[in-house]
């Protein structure tokens, strides 16, 4: 099972489980997908938003609503989960740079504007964290690959 957050065409945000990405994509192209809140079939998934200081382009922007909804919350069993965040994980290793040790250093000069805006990923202490804590900077944890086995 994959989760999905889907916003319709009014912005109603929500959740979708589908057996696979494949499953989504099939029954979004046969419109069998609808807004719960007012049942249009104009739903699409919003980009994934697993990690940190993604650089955010306009078109990302636009579709945000103004105010940011709290997130429904969903129970899911420990397998579940773990397969999200593996997912997650996977998805980051692929796509983001790898700053290793100095994701933290990285992370506020991003940040702060110092450095290009990209998406990051790497390591970092558990006082590093603490420090990005304070300073309000976003950041996600991810389990390390041998999660997996
Ligand atoms: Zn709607």
């Amino acid at each position: 099972m994959v989760v999905y957050d889907l916003i319709c065409k009014k912005n109603h945000r929500f959740e979708g489980w589908f057996p696979s990405f494949e499953g989504f994509q099939e029954q979004s192209a046969k419109k069998l997908i609808s807004c719960p809140a007012c049942g249009t079939t104009k739903v699409e998934k919003m980009p994934h938003a697993c990690a940190v200081l993604t650089n955010r382009g306009d078109k990302e922007e636009k579709k945000a609503p103004a105010k940011a909804e709290k997130a429904p919350t969903i129970s899911l069993t420990e397998a579940e989960a773990k397969e999200l965040l593996i997912r997650a994980s996977h998805y980051v290793r692929e796509n983001f740079e790898d700053v290793g040790p100095r994701f933290a250093e990285e992370a506020r000069a991003i940040f702060h504007g110092e450095s290009e805006k990209r998406s990051i990923h790497g390591t970092s202490t558990p006082q590093e964290r603490e420090q990005l804590d304070d300073e309000g900077i976003p950041y996600v944890i991810l389990p390390k690959p041998d999660l997996d086995s």
